[in-house]
């Protein structure tokens, strides 16, 4: 065993670390003369197993322990706990000379922490750690506290303890992806401080997933002397103790925008610590060798580098609510080099985005050559499903993607926007009956969701409902009239129906209100081409082909955008650029890039059907004609096929 001092003068305190330390609990209640009864508080886990023989080693100081429990999770870290807590004290006959014992992981120990510091205007307590993040990190240094609704960890106080308490034996019980969220703390204190803990942690793998004790003891150590040097220099964090924050910054804004449900806390932060290396680099801080072996050694420890699902604008949005940006000014922690980091304050959100995109991007080019398998990311659970789906959708690979969200909703029926997300991609594959009856559902389990309105009324739309679609967007307008895709939605519908003016309007007001975006301008151009000035409709129309091209550079998979591009072309009169530009997207949906919800190797009927109108337009009959057999030969029924080959 180890005794470290956290140097606070007469608030100093020892830290006992190693294998079966708890054995110091009878000496440190004697040293701090605790008398009567003790509260020894944990959660229900903890109590569970561990807590028989804390309770036993209380008894044998000559003193009475009053186990006080909490429910297990970051839930029950309330005010609440906290109140039930002293309640206990007080039922128990504690005073202002007892001492209280938090037994357990970082969520009892800042609660009964907050209870002790509150308790009788503050109490003495010792902390006995048992996960890695409570052992490494939350266990010293004082910080207490609880939740509010409206912030994490809102309602607290500094508040040290009078002894720690560390054994490394009570790590045997903890679950293996606790273990690996709490090793990122000690990950962060090796880029922050320690360049040798780092490299260690590199060499040590094996040892310490097996939480073999003599391979924990360094880290463990380590750790707790980097945290004790920080808060004794800057105990309430003024300065330098936001050294700690490293990969906290991004970690939180993760936790945020994923209701603390999606990652553990070390699982943020080991995102967090990706995104901060890039960041890094991309201030030429470091050199990409460096973002490599951080991202190796988090990799190893069975923690997170990637979240393809990532929602880039609400994680910085959320960052810059966290109650450390003050003024909303976010302070980033960058390493130079391992083992030493600096504050910077003068980042760009361009440069926070770039490094949060990174922590989205899927696939490494091995990856993609390999062909990535469905679940390539976190665990056999409707999330990770989820997660697969968005980035798939992103890809523009839609069976994929329906698959994944058909998987997520199978493992959570519940999950009512894997749903919505499902129905958007048969929306894009055209299977439009199935686009509109999951859309209903979701619609009415949620009514006042605009997002899952708006896309059941494009499912109308596409239905050819028309009216039921006006209803839809009618309907969010009614309730927001500043809705710009709602109005694009009318201007769709209006352009469907022949009124061409009214889509005009309502196009204008969809770019009023939301910007250029393609969509708007496409419907704008369209609709102008027949109902007034043409060369303003053709200046709408080149602008949103502009738009197109720029975003085929950025992913040359994309089929809609061919066809999109051809739509423009179309409008235009240009037939044979608009032909040009359908072939491309048969060509790359015959790729496999674009598949239908039917069969693999499927050959978008409604790209045909254009084909076949542009082939009628410049006088290709022969051709136009034997597109229409073609169509008629996968739907008997179809409209433009029935049209074209009877030309
Ligand atoms: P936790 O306390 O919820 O523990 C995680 C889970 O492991 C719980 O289900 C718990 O019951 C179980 N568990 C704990 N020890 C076990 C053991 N030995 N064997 C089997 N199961 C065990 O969470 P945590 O990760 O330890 O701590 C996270 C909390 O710590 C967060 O609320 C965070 O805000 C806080 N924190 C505080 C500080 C600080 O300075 N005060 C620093 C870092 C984190």
């Amino acid at each position: 065993m180890e005794t470290l001092t956290l140097a606070l003068g007469d608030r100093g305190y020892p830290i006992h670390i190693g294998e079966n330390s708890l054995s110091q609990l009878p000496a440190e209640l004697a040293r701090l003369r605790a008398k009567g009864a003790v509260a020894v508080c944990t959660d229900a886990n903890v109590a569970e197993i561990h807590g028989e023989q804390v309770l036993g080693l209380v008894r044998s100081a000559g003193l009475a322990p009053v186990l006080c429990v909490m429910p297990a999770g970051e839930e029950a870290k309330q005010l609440a706990r906290v109140e039930e807590f002293c309640g206990m004290f007080l039922e128990a006959g504690l005073d202002r000379s007892s001492v209280v014992i938090a037994l357990g992981g970082g969520v009892p120990g800042d609660v009964a922490g907050f209870a002790a510091a509150s308790f009788m205007r503050g109490v003495r307590f010792i902390q006995i750690p048992t996960t890695i993040v409570a052992q490494v990190d939350s266990s010293v240094g004082g910080k207490t506290g609880v939740n509010h609704a409206l912030g994490k960890n809102a309602i607290g106080a500094f508040h040290q303890p009078s002894a720690v308490i560390i054994d490394l034996t009570l790590l045997k019980t903890l679950p293996e992806r606790e273990l690996h969220a709490g090793l990122a703390e000690v990950i962060k204190h090796g880029m922050i401080a320690d360049v040798g803990l780092f490299e260690y942690l590199e060499r040590q793998v094996a040892p310490i997933l097996n939480k073999d004790l003599k391979a924990l003891m360094l880290p463990v150590r380590r750790s707790c002397e980097i945290k004790a040097a920080v808060v004794a220099e800057d105990e309430h964090e003024h300065g330098m103790r936001a050294i700690l924050n490293y990969g906290h910054t991004f970690g939180h804004g993760i936790e945020a925008v994923t209701a603390y449900r999606r990652f553990l806390h070390g699982e943020a932060v080991a995102l967090g610590m990706h995104a901060a290396a890039v960041l890094a680099r991309d201030l030429e801080l470091i050199e990409q060798d460096i973002v490599d072996r951080q991202r190796a050694c988090i990799e190893a420890y069975g923690l997170p580098i990637r979240w393809p699902a990532i929602p880039v604008d609400e994680t910085l949005a959320a960052m810059k609510h966290d109650k450390k940006a003050r003024d909303g000014t976010l302070k980033f922690i960058v390493a130079d080099r391992i083992g030493h980091v600096v504050q910077r304050t003068d980042i760009s959100e361009n440069q926070a985005r770039a490094a949060l995109l990174a922590l989205g991007r899927i696939q490494t080019p091995r990856e993609r050559e390999r062909g990535l398998p469905i679940m390539a990311f976190g665990g056999d659970n409707a999330e990770s499903y989820y997660d697969d789906g968005v980035t798939a959708s992103m890809k523009g690979d839609l069976k994929r993607a329906a698959k994944c969200f058909e998987l997520a909703i199978k493992k959570d029926p519940s999950f009512i926007v894997a749903y919505h997300q499902l129905g958007k991609c048969y929306l894009r594959m055209g299977a439009t009956k199935q686009a509109v009856t999951l859309l209903q559902r979701v619609v009415n389990h949620m009514p006042d969701k605009a997002p899952f309105r708006l896309d059941l009324g494009q499912a109308y739309l596409a239905g050819g409902e028309h009216e039921r679609a006006r209803e839809q967007f009618e309907y969010l307008l009614a309730w927001d009239a500043s809705q710009a895709r709602a109005y694009l939605g009318l201007a769709q519908v209006s352009f469907a129906i022949g009124r061409f003016d009214e889509s005009v309007h309502h196009a204008r007001m969809a770019i009023e209100l939301g910007g250029t975006n393609f969509a708007a301008l496409f419907i704008l151009g369209k609709a102008g081409m027949v109902s007034e000035d043409p060369s303003l409709a053709l200046e709408s129309l080149d602008r949103a082909d502009k738009l197109l091209e720029k975003s085929l550079e950025l992913n040359p998979d994309q089929v809609e955008g061919y066809y999109l591009r051809g739509e423009v072309a179309y409008a235009r009169k240009q037939y044979s650029s608009a032909l040009e530009q359908y072939r491309a997207a048969d060509a790359k949906a015959q790729q496999g890039a674009y598949y239908s919800a039917f069969g693999e190797n499927f050959r978008s009927i409604d790209i045909l059907a254009k084909m076949g109108l542009c082939y009628r337009q410049l006088d290709r009959i022969d051709r136009a004609k034997e597109l229409g057999a073609e169509i008629l030969a996968i739907d008997p029924e179809h409209k433009i096929g029935k049209a074209l080959s009877a030309l």
